[in-house]
């Protein structure tokens, strides 16, 4: 007799009721076919896109006997202001004591239009921060003795190799907000050419998207105007000219990790930016799967993956529409496949299962933050967030990254998991690149509740390390990220067994998921 649940598991995931894996496969692929094809255009937040594609998922929720949890059926709509930065009639220039250098907009230096309204003038002395990182819990500041009030904030990308990842990140998210309080006017951020991720060319082209902010002041990173601005990598020795320092001495300590200390810069910015904004507002799409225990069904575990892509934009090659289908249709698919395999499982959740598939999240995680402070459930009982994003099935799934799995109890289960299914979990290889925050999990770890953000396995220096760098430089954020690349669809339903069953085992273990006693993020717990 099998008499462990997992061997269950196994068992009712490849069992009559389901289909085999080829066709749930196809199950999951026509469900990115079809959010990914150009009738969405790249499902841009609040766009008609957008909506089409969320009656599409409300169609499939429908089918899939799952009940509405949002504000309004399974909708539940966010009101935010779009802010359009206009590049062409924005201005920007260095003043210092050898004279002005104008920088060119656009061209040198990118305004960002997220996290509230940008301000319409500043000028502002610079003072560089070194890696701008405020964790004196870590006994690291790189704030520390600067004067901030009435400046222009400048940090390099990356940070000591003594701290976490985790950590790294979770201060850069916090950084805007926190310049903000001190007085700061604005924050650029400057990588080394090293650290580049994304094409300049490709940046300024993204750039050129809408921002969005929450309409509801209280939401919002920060209230009073404030400059985000970042300077092409090939541009960014202009801050340093006349301060004793130079920029390539600065990239090549951040690119070793190595101490880079503050120091006020002897130029000030001056900077008109142009903006148009509007109104506008998009929709969470929430189910649920209402548990089987009588107690346990009023807790929640959340699956979440965004529905929102970059919609129309700068045409690359003559395609403008980002059809957003591994980021992050996929994701969407995957969650729908989930709760298909969920209902026909043997084993059923004894906690609600809440399906949060979120807007906004290219625009800064905007859609699960607003849901993870305004929950359509009580706050204080959901138990659990299990994240995908852009999972990336190009290669084959041998291993499994679940970031986050070292701050948590849910590491020991996602780790018993990958026991049952013989894949291995691997750490993130590159920890510094921040998919701890850049995706829908933070917004539910700032509320207090464990999360799980789910990778592609894989190890620095292998050829699925080169795969995983060719498609973030060429496919990432780009219209090429469409239904006409090659994808391994029946990889895509392992990692969705596999997520299943971190699902079924958090649902049904009697106590609920909690941080572990060293984890930075248990602060947050409620
Ligand atoms: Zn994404």
């Amino acid at each position: 007799m099998r008499r462990w649940i997992s061997g269950l598991l196994l068992v009712s995931f490849s069992g009559a009721a389901m289909a085999a894996g080829e066709d749930r496969g196809k199950l999951w692929w026509g469900h990115v076919q079809v959010l990914a094809s150009d009738a969405y255009e790249g499902r841009g937040t609040g766009k008609p896109g957008y909506d089409r594609a969320a009656d599409y998922v409300i169609g499939q929720f429908r089918a899939l006997g799952l009940q509405p949890a949002g504000t309004d059926g399974y909708k539940q709509p966010i009101a935010f202001v779009e802010q359009v930065i206009l590049p062409q009639d924005s201005s920007a220039r260095l003043i210092g004591p050898q004279g002005e250098t104008p920088l060119a907009t656009p061209g040198d230096i990118i305004f960002s239009g997220g996290g509230g309204p940008a301000p319409e003038r500043v000028s502002a002395p610079l003072v560089f921060a070194g890696y701008g990182l405020h964790l004196p819990e870590a006994g690291h500041d790189d704030f520390a003795g600067l004067d901030l009030k009435g400046k222009i904030v400048v940090v390099v990308s990356g940070g000591p190799a003594t701290i976490s990842g985790a950590l790294k990140s979770h201060a850069r998210s916090e950084r805007a907000p926190w310049l903000a309080k001190q007085g700061a006017l604005g924050l650029i951020q400057l990588v080394t050419p090293g650290q580049v991720e994304i094409p300049w060319e490709r940046r300024m082209a993204l750039a050129s998207q809408p921002a969005l902010f929450y309409r509801d002041a209280a939401l919002r990173d920060t209230v009073r105007p404030f400059l985000n601005a970042q300077i092409d990598p090939a541009r960014s020795a202009l801050l340093f000219a006349g301060s004793g320092h130079d920029f390539a001495a600065i990239s090549a300590a951040a690119d070793r990790s190595a101490p880079v200390p503050g120091f006020p810069l002897v130029q000030r910015l001056d900077a008109t930016v142009a903006a148009r904004r509007s109104d506008l507002s998009s929709p969470n799409l929430i189910a649920v799967m209402p548990g089987t225990d009588p107690a346990l069904k009023s807790q929640y575990v959340v699956l979440s993956a965004h529905l929102d892509g970059y919609g129309v934009g700068t045409p690359i090659k003559g395609d403008a529409i980002y059809n957003g289908a591994l980021d992050n249709a996929s994701g969407v698919a995957s969650l729908l496949e989930i709760a298909r395999a969920l209902r026909d499982g043997k084993v059923k959740p004894r906690r609600s299962i809440l399906f949060a598939i979120v807007t906004a999240e290219e625009k800064g995680l905007l859609g699960s933050r607003y849901f993870a402070q305004r929950p359509t459930v009580p706050q204080k009982r959901i138990v659990a967030d299990l994240n995908f994003d852009m999972a990336l099935p190009i290669f084959p799934l041998t291993s499994v990254t679940p970031i986050g799995y070292d701050q948590s109890s849910l590491g020991r289960v996602a780790a018993a998991v990958s026991a049952d299914m013989s894949l291995p979990i691997v750490p993130d290889p590159f920890p510094d690149r921040n998919v701890f925050i850049r995706s829908d999990q933070y917004s539910f770890i700032r509320a207090g509740v464990p999360a799980l953000f789910f990778k592609y396995g894989f190890r620095a220096g292998t050829p699925e390390a080169e795969v995983e760098k060719a498609w973030r430089a060429n496919i990432y954020h780009s219209p090429r990220d469409d239904a006409n690349q090659p994808v391994m669809p029946d990889q895509s339903v392992k990692l969705n067994d596999y997520v299943a069953a971190v699902t079924l085992r958090v649902a049904n273990a009697p106590e609920r998921p909690e941080w572990n006693r060293d984890s930075f993020f248990r602060r947050f717990a409620k």
